[in-house]
């Protein structure tokens, strides 16, 4: 499935039977936009903005922060840029955010619950910087995206701050627009009640490497575990096709940006169990690409449904084997 001298494919591409589907880079650093538009991405479907509070004495304040999600959308005029909104806690602290000690970070206050927590004021100020950047030249294309939720009152909670971002705005005259509105689902709250959350957003962004981490209750990143927590495990695929069916006959598209999205021998499987946007490290963009354009939908969807069929992470690999090697 596409070897490291993919040729690169500035524009989207299509599956053999003609269906378009969205290719998008992570972007962890500035300097990451340069690569993400180089191998072709089709847009953003990743921008961790964490990094923009690394390494420093104070959080940016609104201007910072306006300044670079423009950047991002300046770098992809016609594409979609997900940004996603900060994510600290468990494996990402930040000094200055006074972060409490915990006994197990990953399940203690990270993500969107400090966003509307303890960190409720630098939130308001990031939806402000996103809400005034969407209504820049080339804002069109900018999403909003929730980290590590797992509640219907979470995102209703966002939804209603963006709310309140956006009337001050509107109060003080200044220029801006209403970006998409989306979650990431990596937690199994998430893919459990995806049918109650579709109803409260535009997309969701399947994240893998918390996803597996959580459902199988791996730590991401300990070796001694990492067998147990990979993304082939049935547990996980069922419950990515959980989320994807919960947004089928919805208004809503569903997205991936875990690692699992930039392999490009899982490319077939995840366009077969109905993902409309893969999200990965730009290096890898090529290659999906090109495995894109070699996945006819029907055959991905029964190589799918084989995969659902397994019941252990050995015979999902061997489905996959087997598929490569037809
Ligand atoms: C994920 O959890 O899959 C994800 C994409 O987010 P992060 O790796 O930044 O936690
Ligand atoms: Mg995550």
């Amino acid at each position: 499935a596409g070897g490291d001298d993919a040729e690169i494919r500035a524009d989207p591409v299509s599956t053999a039977d003609g269906t378009e589907i969205e290719i998008a880079a992570n972007v962890g650093t500035r300097t990451d936009l340069g690569p993400a538009t180089e191998r072709g991405a089709d847009g953003i479907g990743l921008y961790r903005t964490e990094f923009l509070f690394l390494d420093r004495e104070s959080p940016p304040d609104e201007d910072e922060q306006y300044e670079a999600y423009v950047e991002a959308l300046d770098a992809f005029p016609d594409g979609r840029v997900v940004v996603r909104t900060l994510d600290v806690g468990g494996d990402k602290p930040i000094d200055y955010l006074d972060l409490p000690e915990e006994e197990n970070p990953f399940l203690g206050e990270r993500g969107i619950r400090r966003s509307l927590g303890p960190d409720s004021d630098l939130f308001e100020t990031q939806l402000r910087a996103l809400l005034r950047a969407c209504g820049s030249e080339n804002g069109d294309g900018l999403a909003v995206m929730l980290p590590l939720v797992a509640t219907v009152e979470e995102v209703r909670a966002a939804r209603e701050k963006m709310d309140e971002v956006a009337a001050d705005l509107d109060e003080e005259g200044a220029e801006y627009a209403r970006p998409e509105f989306g979650v990431m689902v990596e937690t199994p709250a998430a893919a459990f009640v995806a049918d109650e959350l579709v109803e409260h957003v535009e997309f969701f962004s399947i994240g893998t490497n918390d996803l597996a981490q959580y459902v199988m209750a791996a730590e991401r990143g300990n070796e001694r575990v990492s067998e147990l927590g990979d993304y082939r495990q049935p547990a996980v695929l069922r419950a990515i096709r959980a989320t994807v069916e919960a947004t089928e006959g919805a208004d809503a598209w569903v997205g991936m940006c875990g690692e699992m999205a930039g392999d490009p021998d899982l490319t077939a499987l995840l366009l077969g169990l109905g993902l409309d946007e893969l999200s990965m490290s730009a290096v890898t963009v090529p290659q999906v690409k090109e495995a894109v354009t070699k996945t006819s939908l029907p055959d991905a969807r029964a190589l799918a449904e084989d995969a659902l069929d397994a019941g252990t992470k050995d015979e999902v690999q061997r489905v996959l084997t087997n598929n490569i090697q037809r």
